[in-house]
């Protein structure tokens, strides 16, 4: 079979060019091209710390589009729309791992996964997605007398708070839980906050350092206190579960995916 031709959004960050490297890792894919807003012109390997490709980072995103069967985005939200509707009028997979979304641009996505595969994850990595599955398993068998709080910690640079990675972790206890989890997030406390309201789901956020990601999630009952933590150790994890994500997801029908089914959890 042909190597699945893989374009990537945002290449000189630090989850592009993680990207870049995962791509580079596979004997089944290779880098259809990359773009950003700086380093135009030179040398895709290059920009990611590696050997040489013999590709130029551009600025044309539709090129970027038609000349792969998926792209890998890690950019920006307000850049998420447009890329989701370039995936639809192009045809090709879209593998969104920017997070922090607002209700307009997650709505492009919904939109283009109309026409395309899309896979989204707030985040790829396998550990997280088997977590998730455990918070939603221990939400459901332990009962409102167990207060559920996510904690995380990230290094200085990320802009959004709580983490796409927390709030998914929250959507999984809030599902063990049959509840929404808009309906019961706590999502910022200070000042006079009054008592802890039964059934919520707090977070809370800390920020410093190079942390690439870690998660807790804490059952606080009487007497008894069960955490469940993840913690990466290099965004590496991500950016090869994303490429896995395309991978699976060039060729296939029309459709919001997530990294449960990708990794068949
Ligand atoms: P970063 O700031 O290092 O990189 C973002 C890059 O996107 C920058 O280089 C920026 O110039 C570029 N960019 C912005 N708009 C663009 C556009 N329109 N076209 C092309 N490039 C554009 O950030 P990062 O640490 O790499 O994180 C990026 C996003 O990925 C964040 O939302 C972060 O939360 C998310 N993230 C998700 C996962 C996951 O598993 N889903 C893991 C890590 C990070």
């Amino acid at each position: 079979m042909a190597d699945v031709r893989i374009g990537v959004l945002g290449c000189n960050g630090r989850m592009g060019q993680a990207v870049l490297r995962a791509v580079a890792e596979r004997a089944d894919a290779v880098v259809s091209g990359a773009v950003a807003r700086s380093h135009i012109g030179e040398d895709v390997g290059e920009v990611a710390g590696m050997a040489r490709l013999g590709i130029v980072v551009t600025n044309d995103a539709e090129a970027l589009f038609k000349a792969s069967d998926a792209v890998v985005d890690f950019t920006l939200p307000q850049a998420t729309a447009g890329h989701a509707n370039l995936a639809a009028s192009t045809g090709t997979a879209y593998i969104v791992g920017t997070t922090g979304l607002g209700r307009i641009e997650q709505e492009a996505v919904d939109m283009a996964a109309r026409s395309v595969p899309v896979v989204q994850a707030a985040n790829f990595s396998l550990g997280v997605n088997l977590l998730a599955a455990l918070v939603r398993q221990a939400a459901r068998v332990l009962d409102g007398d167990f207060d559920i709080e996510i904690v995380e910690m990230h290094h200085r640079h990320k802009v959004d708070a709580p983490s796409g990675t927390a709030l998914l972790l929250g959507r999984a206890a809030a599902e063990g839980r049959d509840v929404r989890l808009d309906d019961v997030a706590d999502r910022g406390r200070d000042g006079h906050t009054g008592e802890r309201e039964r059934g919520h789901i707090g977070f809370a956020a800390l920020r410093g350092g190079d942390v690439a990601g870690d998660h807790t999630v804490l059952f606080a009952g009487r007497q008894e206190r069960i955490e469940l933590t993840h913690k990466a150790g290099d965004r590496m994890i991500f950016a090869r579960g994303a490429v896995k994500a395309a991978l699976w997801a060039a060729g296939r029908p029309a459709g919001k995916y997530g990294m449960a089914e990708v990794l068949g959890l």
